[in-house]
């Protein structure tokens, strides 16, 4: 008799039932960022256009679907949110709705943008998270990917974002040897409370070889093809794509990972995009076989 966890022979790609929507992304700057790391899986930066910016209209239309069809929570992410001409008063929408998490590398949080944010996190009807990326405990391990002068700058952000009463979850990806395992995570939790985070989280992300990672290392190989009993139903039930969607200024797609892939659209609407989908994407086994989970 099968279990809920008997693993299913994956032939050839597994499905992927869509349970309920519990997280809606949203692109709200599309591929714009203020940097171009060497890892970025959609290979995002300063001229990066393939995926435009979202209108607040837009926005807003996409947080009314959401709040119909019952989400639970909301993120954004981009490229780099704080970007947005109008990141306030997308900010103010969100949390009026559901409790929020923002995704950003931290190089836009200034005194005035920080006290901003800590005014909102004691005020605001839902809670406001926030989740910022640090590759490394030293410029030497984070700075080659993220660029030059960018881990001073994000601990200088943290510290501020401490001072203000904020604790971040600080996001890792495991780049280079030495950032995975119990050790690094332990050492990265020690330091993240040495730079006054009060509750220090840090959340380790296993390398997607998509986009610009794709020239720093290399893509997906054909050998690492998914294993015969890859995918439990309770990894099945535990994937984003069960129960969450992404909104960008060229539709809804499966996840934030797969923006750029055009069989990954599957609609206009995230009513449209709530239904079953087949794993048929390199990435996948990122999320099947290491365990990323993009949420926190
Ligand atoms: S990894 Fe994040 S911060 Fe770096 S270029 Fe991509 S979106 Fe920007
Ligand atoms: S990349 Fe991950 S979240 Fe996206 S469709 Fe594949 S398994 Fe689901």
């Amino acid at each position: 008799m099968l279990t809920t966890d008997t693993p299913r022979p994956l032939a050839p790609a597994p499905t992927v039932r869509f349970r309920w929507l519990d997280t809606l992304w949203l692109q709200v700057t599309g591929t714009l960022c203020n940097i171009a790391c060497q890892h970025c899986f959609i290979s995002c930066g300063p001229k990066a256009d393939q995926v435009p910016m979202m209108t607040l209209a837009a926005c807003e239309e996409a947080l009314a679907e959401g709040t119909r069809l019952g989400m639970r929570e909301v993120y954004f992410t981009g490229g780099e949110p704080f970007l947005h001409p109008e990141i306030q008063a997308l900010v103010d929408r969100a949390l009026a709705l559901a409790p929020l998490t923002i995704i950003t590398n931290g190089l836009l949080l200034d005194d005035a943008r920080v006290e901003w944010l800590a005014e909102r996190f004691r005020t605001a009807r839902y809670s406001l998270d926030l989740r910022v990326s640090l590759d490394g405990m030293t410029a030497a391990q984070n700075d080659p990917v993220r660029g030059r002068g960018t881990f001073e700058r994000v601990v200088s952000c943290l510290r501020r974002l401490g001072a203000a009463g904020l604790s971040p979850v600080v996001t890792v990806v495991e780049h280079e040897t030495g950032l995975e395992g119990n050790a690094a995570r332990q050492a990265f939790l020690e330091f993240v409370r040495g730079l006054g985070i009060r509750q220090p989280r840090v959340k380790f992300l296993p390398l997607l070889r998509l986009g610009r990672e794709v020239r720093r290392t290399h893509g997906y190989e054909p050998e690492e093809a998914w294993g015969a009993h890859a995918l439990a139903a309770s990894v099945e039930s535990s994937l984003l794509c069960a129960s969450s969607r992404i909104v960008t200024a060229q539709g809804v797609f499966t996840c934030p990972i797969l923006i750029e892939k055009p069989d990954a659209r599957l609609g206009d609407s995230v009513g449209q995009a709530t239904r079953d989908i087949s794993l048929k994407w390199d990435a996948c086994r990122t999320c099947v076989l290491d365990g990323l989970r993009c949420n926190t």
